[in-house]
């Protein structure tokens, strides 16, 4: 990992749906597939075990900057739920699809600067602790 880019730039570089190692190639070829390789540095990008990660934090995320802030402003309880409800899941829904991806590209942009592999499963994960 000599010439490796910082924490926060695979993070970002991530962040854009950019190949955490080049900053050019695409991470993804559709809305979550993560290429086998990056088409610019050939970098292996399918060996980063995101799993349920991007998910997990995209719901914290959504949770935590939307939907609890919207219970403190009365008009969330006040009006009636044929209206609010709509109203506020459709939007819910669209943060929610925009963040995943951008969510997904970070968490594999901090696994390739950790350097955290599926094949290093045995050593991160309790599944294999017994
Ligand atoms: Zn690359």
């Amino acid at each position: 990992m000599a010439n490796s880019p910082s924490l926060m730039t695979a993070l970002g570089r991530g962040f854009r749906g950019a190949c955490p190692r080049c900053g050019e190639g695409k991470i993804f070829w559709k809305y979550l597939k993560v290429s086998p390789n990056c088409p610019k540095c050939d970098q292996d990008l399918a060996q980063y075990p995101a799993d349920d990660g991007p998910a997990y934090f995209t719901i914290l995320l959504t949770g935590h900057l939307v939907v609890a802030p919207l219970l403190f402003f009365p008009f969330i309880w006040k009006t009636p739920s044929m209206i609010i409800v709509p109203a506020t899941l459709i939007p819910l829904t669209a943060f929610t699809l925009i963040l995943l991806p951008r969510i997904k590209g970070a968490f594999i942009g901090v696994m390739y600067r950790m350097d955290v592999k599926a094949a290093d499963a045995h050593l991160h994960s309790a599944d294999y602790a017994d």
